[in-house]
């Protein structure tokens, strides 16, 4: 039986890998990514050149048995999403369950690294150890019910959030009422930056650097902040 490696890669900057991420990808067989194109830029700073398979959250299920029988087959498969660790709000997730579920034998690795879940939590100056991770928001239905849920958490809530709709966003939350709110953007990135305030504060804050509405938001919310 063969070994499936879930291998984190960076979510910017692209010296954030581990050793071990490069000579996994150095050493398999093959490597499944979310999108060929955009690991190819990695592949080709770190001068890795393997055959690639695409696996994105359309075609998961179905690449999955062609993964299966690679493991089968005795190969050493690496799979990696598009920026960060696999699984967290992006593909992989589905593969591993297949996986686990009807090639038992099979190693299953994870080979750890980037996330920006953990990089925005790193350097939020949050109050509390703990906190609830839920991913994107749903657009329509559910979303009410989990900016109700927001509202009365007694632990930080952490979202992530893409540019078009972060305005939006700040909006409802500027209407929760909240004790305090931190935007992380474009982590690792030239122009990272970290934000907080309560809503209307982070709200001013875009109003007046317009160019700030772009790149890759992480938003951490602190209903309660002691
Ligand atoms: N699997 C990834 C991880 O481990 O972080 C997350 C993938 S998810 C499809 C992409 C979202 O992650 C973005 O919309 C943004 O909310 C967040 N994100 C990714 N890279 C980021 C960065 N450099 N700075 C801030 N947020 C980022």
């Amino acid at each position: 039986m063969g070994t499936l490696s879930i291998v984190a890669t960076p979510i910017g900057n692209l010296e954030d890998i581990t050793l071990r991420a490069l000579r996994t990808l150095k050493e398999c067989d093959v490597i499944y990514a979310e999108d060929t194109r955009v690991i190819s830029k990695l592949l080709a700073r770190y001068e890795i050149k393997k055959p690639l398979q695409r696996l994105d959250a359309v075609t998961e299920a179905k690449k999955a048995d062609e993964v299966i029988e690679r493991l089968e087959a005795g190969e050493r498969v690496a799979f990696v999403s598009d920026a960060g660790t696999p699984g967290i709000s992006d593909p992989g997730a589905r593969l591993v369950k297949a996986v686990r579920e009807r090639a038992p034998s099979a190693t299953v690795e994870a080979i750890p690294g980037a996330s920006a879940l953990t990089a925005a939590l790193s350097i939020a100056g949050m109050d509390s150890n703990g906190f609830t991770f839920l991913g994107f928001l749903p657009h329509k239905k559910g979303r009410q019910t989990a900016l109700k849920g927001i509202a009365v958490s007694e632990l930080p809530v952490v979202l992530y959030e893409s540019p078009h709709r972060i305005l939006k966003l700040l909006e409802e939350l500027a209407m929760l009422k909240l004790s305090r709110v931190t935007i992380a953007r474009e982590l690792t990135k030239m122009h990272e930056e970290v934000v907080s305030g309560n809503a209307e504060e982070i709200q001013a804050h875009f109003a007046a650097h317009p160019d700030a509405v772009r790149g890759e938001f992480v938003v951490i919310i602190e209903a309660k902040r002691k």
